[in-house]
Order: structure tokens, then C-alpha cells, then sequence
């Protein structure tokens, strides 16, 4: 049995946070408060968790993030125009839509709404070109968090076999760009696994680190897993259960299954979730940064 190591994003977000105070003290000397404006269309209940979270860090950390709800029948037309002038409000350093968005909005026609240098959560289309050819841009939230995550604890990327599960554009996709890129954070030889993969454990079995982004609770048990692999857990659900609470929240990872064999694994909660509103901060103050020049 291996002593399984918890890679806790508390502790890495917190050095996040310390590390940006004096940058939004210098901001703010300027006259300048990083702000975010956060667009949440309809009533989906975990969206209204999310967003929550992330202006509660914003608060905590003198930021401003205004919340702009609207009805769920809101028109693909009405939200790129109100996606318009947000672009032009110069208070307003960062603009995020709240994903999923209701079915008669596409969301990647609202994605290239948004200015690119304004996009704080790196999935405009030119952010995403620029991460592939290995250039400055704003990097998604999760996949930063995650390569944070990876290089707090001094886990080594380079000539590791990385095993990504999951292709979606702001999870899966970029990390494992960015972890094949050749840089300190990646150099890793990635395989790209989704659900036209054919017979998922032949490549999970052979995993130094495995990046798990499927959005299916507890699906990555003890048999999926090399002896001594590192394990990110991306998902995150809310399981019913009968105790107190009334439901636990559980990730991609059956986190009990794998003790004891693999070498450390992220928490859910506690994990990259923590990562994601800290980058989120992170991105946000890079975005008033650039543009106070
Ligand atoms: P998506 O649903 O967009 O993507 C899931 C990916 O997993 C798809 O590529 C899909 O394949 C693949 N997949 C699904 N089931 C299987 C299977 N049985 N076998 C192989 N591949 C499969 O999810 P996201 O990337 O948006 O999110 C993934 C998880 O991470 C979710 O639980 C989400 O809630 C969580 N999340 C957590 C965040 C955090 O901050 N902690 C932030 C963002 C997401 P295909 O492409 O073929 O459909």
C-alpha cells in the first residue's frame, strides 16, 4: 500500500492569493479595481452556485465582480448586444458568461462575442489559437489551476506519460495542450482519451499522471490506475445521499478506491475547484493590468 498524498488546493490558492495583493494594491493606487462582470442567463441551480463562489473571492479580495442576471427566454441576439457593450465599459475589466447557457443560445457564437483581451476565462477562439501555437494569452481557468496545482507540489511534467480523459474546449482539450507544450509546465507525452476511445483502461493502466475530465460521478476506480500514478480529479457532482447534508460532493475519481495506490490525487471538494476561482482572480488582475497600460 502507498501512502496517498493530497494535493490540496488550499494551500496553492492561498499562495495565489498572498501573491496577488500587491499587485491589486499597485493597481489600486492607480485608481485602478479589477473588475468582472459575470453574465448568468436562466435559473440553473449549480450555475448560481458557481457564480456565488466566484464573486465571494472577488469580495474577499476588494475586487469587483457584479452578478448581471437574465431571464432564461433571453434571445442569442439580446445577449450578444448586452456581450457588446460590456466590451466597450471601460470599468469593466473581465467578462464571463456563466456556462451552460439556454438551448436557444449558441454558446460558442456568445464565446466570440466577448473581446478577446476582456476574456478572462481564455475560451475566445484567438485565446485559444494563441495557447496552441505556445503564445501570451489568457489561459483557461481550469487547465491554469491544474498546471498550478502540478508544479506547487513539484510534480514533474517532463517525459512523463500524461493521460488526459475528456476533450471538452475548457477543460481537456487545453490541459493537454499545454501539458505536451515544450515548457516547464509540459514536456509530458499526452494521449487525448474521450468517448470514441476503445477500451478507456489500456491507456489510463499506462498513466504517470492522469487528468481526469469526464463529468461522470466516481467513474475512475482502482483498476483504471497504475501503481503510484498521480491523479487529478476536474470533476465535480453533488451526489444524493441520506446523511445530514442531504448530498455529498464527489469528482470524476472514486477517491476511496484508489487510496493506497495511487501516489496523490486532488480532492473533491478542495481541490481544483479552489484552482479554478483563483485563476479566475489571477486572470482578472492580469486583464486591469493590461489594460491600465
Ligand atoms: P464535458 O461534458 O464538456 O466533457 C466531457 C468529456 O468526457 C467529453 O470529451 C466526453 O467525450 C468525455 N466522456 C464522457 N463520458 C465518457 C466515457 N464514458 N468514456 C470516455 N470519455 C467520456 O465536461 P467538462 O470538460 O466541461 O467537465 C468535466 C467535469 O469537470 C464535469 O464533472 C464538470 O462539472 C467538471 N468541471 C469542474 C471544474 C472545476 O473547477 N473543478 C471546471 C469545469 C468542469 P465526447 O467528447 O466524445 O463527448
Amino acid at each position: 500500500m502507498i501512502d496517498t498524498r493530497l494535493l490540496s488546493g488550499r494551500d496553492v490558492s492561498q499562495a495565489v492569493y498572498t501573491a496577488l495583493h500587491h499587485q491589486i494594491r499597485s493597481l489600486k493606487s492607480k485608481g485602478i479595481t479589477p473588475s468582472l462582470a459575470v453574465i448568468l442567463v436562466g435559473d440553473d441551480p449549480s450555475s448560481k452556485v458557481y457564480v456565488k463562489s466566484k464573486s465571494r473571492q472577488f469580495e474577499k479580495m476588494g475586487l469587483r465582480s457584479e452578478t448581471i442576471l437574465l431571464p432564461e427566454a433571453t434571445s442569442e441576439a439580446g445577449l450578444i448586444s448586452f456581450i457588446e457593450e460590456l466590451n466597450q465599459d471601460s470599468t469593466f475589466h473581465g467578462v464571463l458568461v456563466q456556462l451552460p447557457l439556454p438551448r436557444q443560445i449558441r454558446s460558442e457564437k456568445v464565446i466570440r462575442a466577448i473581446a478577446p483581451k476582456k476574456d478572462v476565462d481564455g475560451f475566445h477562439p484567438e485565446n485559444l489559437g494563441l495557447l496552441t501555437t505556445g503564445q501570451s494569452c489568457f489561459i483557461p481557468c481550469t487547465p491554469k489551476g491544474i498546471l498550478k496545482i502540478l508544479s506547487h507540489f513539484n510534480i514533474s511534467t517532463k517525459g512523463q506519460h500524461i493521460v488526459v480523459l475528456g476533450r471538452s474546449n475548457i477543460v481537456g482539450r487545453p490541459i493537454s495542450i499545454l501539458l505536451s507544450s515544450k515548457n516547464n509546465n509540459g514536456n509530458g507525452t499526452v494521449t487525448l482519451c474521450h468517448s470514441g476511445t476503445s477500451d478507456l483502461k489500456t491507456y489510463t493502466r499506462q498513466a504517470d499522471i492522469l487528468i481526469v475530465a469526464l463529468g461522470v460521478p466516481k467513474m475512475i476506480t482502482r483498476s483504471f490506475i497504475k501503481k503510484g500514478a498521480v491523479i487529478v480529479d476536474v470533476g465535480i457532482h453533488r451526489l444524493p445521499n441520506n446523511f445530514e447534508k442531504g448530498y455529498e460532493i464527489v469528482g470524476d475519481v472514486d477517491q476511496q478506491s484508489v487510496e493506497g495506490k495511487a501516489s496523490a490525487i486532488t480532492p473533491v471538494p478542495g481541490g481544483v475547484g479552489l484552482m479554478t476561482i483563483a485563476m479566475l482572480v489571477e486572470n482578472t488582475v492580469e486583464a486591469a493590468e493590461i489594460q491600465s497600460h
